[in-house]
C-alpha cells in the first residue's frame, strides 16, 4: 500500500474560539489547516441526536466543498441535573441566532435553584481523508467541572465564563488557551487524533485520490 503524508486539511468550522484551539493544538504537526471560510463553504445543518452524526456531516460537507481532507468538531455542554441538555444542541439551546450570551442565561435561569450544578463538555473529532472516506478517524474527549451562576474571566468562549473547575478554583474563561488547550475535552481529543495521525503519519494513497 503506498501512504502519502497528510499535508493539509480543512476545518469545518466558523466558530473563531475552536479554530484557534484547534490551530495551536495542531501547529506541531505541521499540517496546512485551512478553515472553511478560505473555500467560502456555507454552514449546514446539524439535524442529529448524536455528536459523532454531526461532527460526520460536518467534515463530509467541507471535504465534498475543499476537495481536501477535513476535520470537524461537535461539541457541547451536557448538564447532568439536566439529562445531558443542552448537549448536541448547545451552540442553540436559547434558539437562533445562535448566542452565547443568551445561551448562558438561558442555562442560569434553569440552574439556580439546582443543587447539583456538575456539567462536562463532550467532544468528538472526526478526519475524513475524502468526502466518501469508509473508514474516518473518530476520537472524543470529556471535560468535568460545574456550572456557577456569576461569570469569571475573559478567556475561552461559550459557556467557559460559567464553567467552573473546582481543583483549579477557576473557570474555563479563566484558563490561558494553552492550559485550556491541555485538559479540555477538544484538547484530550485532538491529543488522541495527533497520537493516530503520528502513529500512522500517513494515509493510503489510493483512498487519498479516488
Ligand atoms: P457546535 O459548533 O455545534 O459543535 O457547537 C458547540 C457549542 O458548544 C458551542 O457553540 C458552545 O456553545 C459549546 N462549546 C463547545 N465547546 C466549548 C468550549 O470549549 N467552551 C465553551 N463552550 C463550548
Amino acid at each position: 500500500m503506498i501512504h502519502a503524508p497528510l499535508k493539509k486539511l480543512v476545518i469545518a468550522s466558523n466558530n473563531q474560539g475552536k479554530l484557534r484551539e484547534i490551530n495551536s493544538i495542531l501547529a506541531p504537526l505541521e499540517i496546512e489547516v485551512l478553515p472553511q471560510s478560505v473555500f467560502k463553504i456555507p454552514e449546514v445543518d446539524e439535524p442529529y441526536h448524536t455528536f459523532v452524526e454531526n461532527a460526520l456531516t460536518k467534515a463530509r460537507h467541507a471535504s465534498k466543498h475543499a476537495g481536501l481532507p477535513a476535520l470537524a468538531d461537535d461539541s457541547g455542554i451536557c448538564v447532568n441535573a439536566l439529562n445531558g441538555d443542552p448537549g448536541v444542541q448547545s451552540a442553540r439551546f436559547a434558539g437562533e441566532p445562535k448566542s452565547d450570551q443568551r445561551n448562558n442565561q438561558k442555562l442560569i435561569d434553569i440552574l439556580k435553584h439546582q443543587v447539583d450544578r456538575s456539567a462536562y463538555y463532550y467532544c468528538i473529532i472526526v478526519l475524513l481523508r475524502h468526502a466518501d472516506d469508509p473508514q474516518p478517524i473518530i476520537v472524543d474527549g470529556a471535560w468535568h467541572g460545574e456550572i456557577i451562576l456569576e461569570p469569571k474571566g475573559e478567556g475561552g468562549f461559550g459557556y467557559d465564563p460559567y464553567f467552573y473547575l473546582p481543583e483549579l478554583g477557576k473557570t474555563a474563561a479563566q484558563l490561558p488557551v494553552e492550559q485550556k488547550n491541555q485538559i479540555s475535552h477538544r484538547g484530550k481529543a485532538l491529543a488522541k487524533l495527533a497520537e493516530d495521525i503520528q502513529t500512522h503519519k500517513s494515509i493510503p494513497e489510493e483512498i487519498t485520490r479516488r
